[in-house]
């Protein structure tokens, strides 16, 4: 059955009791609202953010945390001793992300192909490869008020986010935590959505939301993780996605309204929970988020 938060009741939230509990909030398309639904949430329940958006993570302009710490994130990439190295082309032929190539001056590396897994360095049998450390981007870790905030940021021009999310996603412990995840469905997301106990999806009333609200659905689904959905820019009672939601038996976690308020927020980079309406609509939504989890 369809639930419809805003023609709900709003509870009051009691942040000790949402349990400990893991939320991935994605989204099939960019700029539907998934971080403005991550940091309201995570502001509402008082629980941890997690920004894994990590080619352009901009929770941190809203719940502007007071940063406590950076950790720098390295892949492993090998290095070859030219000395040592006897031409077998063994670490070439193993190097599954083509990052080695063998040429006339001996092998090469292509280092930002390396995903760094290290197969180079264990079937070379001279010892001509050490692995050295190649910094990749970093991790901030602050506090808004008693929220922890952790972000990744990946250096500008890189291709790999992948070990960037899987650091991010190695800090989060057991607490209640929001994990903000990068739009669309690539590898990325896979990666930030794993272990989740549960997931939002945030679209838009529009074909576009639809058509890649649809590709979301199907990757949870593989993942097999429970779901539900929020949508954003509501204008009536009934959208393409709602129809979508009934067709689907999909439940809705939430609606949002369109409504200039929203762009004037978000450009003074604000959160909308600071506005009573919307704390309400948060509240309501985050109560229904803890019962879905409950149940699910
Ligand atoms: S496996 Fe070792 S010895 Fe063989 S080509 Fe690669 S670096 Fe050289
Ligand atoms: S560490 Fe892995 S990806 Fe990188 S060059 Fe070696 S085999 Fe290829």
């Amino acid at each position: 059955m369809i639930n419809l938060v805003l023609h709900m009741p709003v509870w009051e939230i009691e942040t000790e009791g949402a349990g400990r509990m893991q939320v991935a909030v994605l989204s099939g398309k960019g700029g539907t609202g998934k971080t403005t639904v991550s940091t309201n949430l995570a502001k509402i329940m008082g629980c941890r953010y997690v920004d894994c958006d990590v080619e352009e993570p901009n929770g941190f302009i809203f719940l502007k945390p007071k940063i406590e710490e950076t950790r720098e994130v390295y892949i492993l990439v090998p290095s070859i001793d030219k000395e040592k190295c006897s031409d077998c082309k063994k670490c070439v032929d193993i190097c599954q992300f083509n990052a080695l190539v063998h040429t006339k001056q001996g092998v090469m590396l292509f280092e930002k192909l390396c995903h760094g897994c290290g197969a180079c360095t264990l079937i070379c049998q001279t010892k001509a490869i050490i692995e050295a450390r190649r910094r990749i981007g970093k991790i901030d870790i602050g506090k808004h008020g008693d929220i922890e905030c952790l972000s990744g940021t990946l250096n500008i021009g890189e291709p790999m986010a992948g070990p960037v999310i899987s650091q991010l996603k190695n800090l989060i412990d057991d607490k209640t935590t929001i994990v903000d995840c990068s739009p669309g469905s690539s590898c990325n997301v896979v990666k930030a959505v794993q272990g989740a106990d549960y997931a939002i999806l945030v679209t838009e009333p529009t074909a576009f939301g639809l058509h890649d609200l649809k590709i979301a659905v199907e990757l949870v689904k593989k993942i097999n993780i429970p779901f539900s959905i929020i949508i954003n820019r509501v204008t009536g009672d009934e959208n393409l996605i709602t129809r979508y939601c009934y067709e689907k038996n999909i439940p809705i976690l939430g609606l949002i309204p369109y409504d200039k308020k929203i762009a004037i927020f978000y450009s003074e980079g604000k959160l909308l929970v600071e506005d009573e309406t919307y704390k309400n609509i948060f509240k309501s939504i985050a109560r229904t988020l803890m019962e879905a989890v409950q149940c699910s």
